[in-house]
């Protein structure tokens, strides 16, 4: 019997190609801002794309960083490159080049060059250095020149997201808006006060499986089995991309049983358990999301080796159960029980 397998299939190949942005968002989870200068070589990049084609499934190369208009022609070379390998390409940028006069022959290069689509980020936080309007202007320009655009709409507790919807109204439902909460990670932890944070979830559920469809590659080499501001923790990192090629990381993976319980189920899998363990104190009452919940335990040596155990005891027992018995009431599976986990299992 196998659980997971998504992380061993991603669909996109999320590159970080710099720590260098011209804002300083007090939430920005890889602490980017304008004082980095640190970026991926052209080489480094094409040789990951390389790589890529050892896993059939990665059909798209998705861009990030910092903020990656900051270097516009090695955005234009990372894109011509995917292009000439068979993949699409997709840029996360704040917007900062919404309504400048180039702005549209500049991303008509890029949709040229073989770009498809672009994710602009907005929250309070980016709204302190650019305003919602700069946003507006950013996806109508790339609609203009053909683009498919996604608004990120990063919430707070005081976020009124239809608010920032409706800001978009004008460009009908040509726009698709994805919502992700804050959460305490990288700057945020420091610079983002506890109030705000949305924190909505006392038991966060929720599985991995669509946020492992994007593999993520930070500047260091690093391998990740998703984007999220929250994943970018030491059990995660499934290996690196100095040591081994992005398919032998990814193929060593299909054995990683955390992997294999969070995709299938989720971090929400372990916090029963995490609470049994005395530690009331040192665990958040009430949880951003499921990526918070994750970032949390999993930041904690203590508690991802906790985790690291209950997954290796969850996957063993399944694995020693006959199809018939699956899934059987004990208390290692009872949370699995509860997430209804018999429609993603076995797989
Ligand atoms: S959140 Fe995005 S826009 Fe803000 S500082 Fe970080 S990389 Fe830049
Ligand atoms: S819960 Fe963890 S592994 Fe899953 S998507 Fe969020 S950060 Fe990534």
């Amino acid at each position: 019997m196998t659980i997971g397998h998504a992380h061993a299939c991603p669909e996109v190949l999320g590159l970080l190609v710099t720590s260098k942005c011209n804002i300083t968002c007090r939430h920005c989870c890889n602490d980017s801002q304008p004082a980095n200068s640190e970026s991926a070589s052209f080489e480094r990049i094409s040789q990951l794309i390389d790589e890529a084609a050892e896993i059939p499934s990665i059909r798209e190369i998705g861009i990030s960083g910092g903020e990656p208009f900051l270097y516009l022609k090695l955005l234009k070379e990372i894109i011509s490159y995917a292009r000439t390998c068979g993949y699409t390409s997709s840029v996360t940028t704040n917007g900062f080049w919404g309504g400048s006069s180039g702005a549209g022959r500049q991303l008509d290069e890029l949709r040229e060059a073989g770009l498809g689509a672009i994710n602009i980020s907005t929250s309070p936080f980016h709204q302190e250095f650019l305003s919602l309007s700069r946003i507006l202007g950013a996806a109508k320009t790339a609609l203009s020149v053909g683009l498919k655009v996604t608004v990120n709409i990063v919430s707070t507790s005081t976020t009124a997201v239809d608010d920032v919807r409706h800001a978009f109204n004008d460009l009908g439902d040509r726009v698709r808006f994805v919502v992700m909460p804050c959460l305490p990670a990288g700057r945020a932890l420091t610079r983002v006060e506890q109030q705000e944070f949305p924190a909505e979830f006392t038991w966060p559920l929720g599985n991995c499986r669509e946020h492992f469809k994007k593999l993520a590659v930070d500047l260091s080499g690093d391998v990740y089995p998703c984007c999220s501001p929250g994943g970018f923790t030491e059990p995660l990192r499934m290996g690196s991309g100095h040591r081994s090629t992005l398919g032998e990381i990814v193929k060593a993976s299909d054995q990683n049983k955390l992997l294999a319980v969070l995709e299938s189920v989720g971090p929400g899998f372990f916090l029963p358990f995490l609470r049994q363990q005395d530690i009331d104190d040192e665990i958040p009452e009430r949880f951003s999301d499921q990526c918070h919940l994750c970032h949390f335990m999993l930041s904690s040596p203590k508690y991802a080796e906790m985790a690291a155990e209950w997954a290796d005891l969850l996957v063993s027992d399944l694995a020693a159960l006959p199809e018939s018995e699956w899934p059987a009431d004990n208390s290692r599976l009872a949370g699995l029980k509860e997430f209804g986990a018999q429609s993603v299992l076995p797989i």
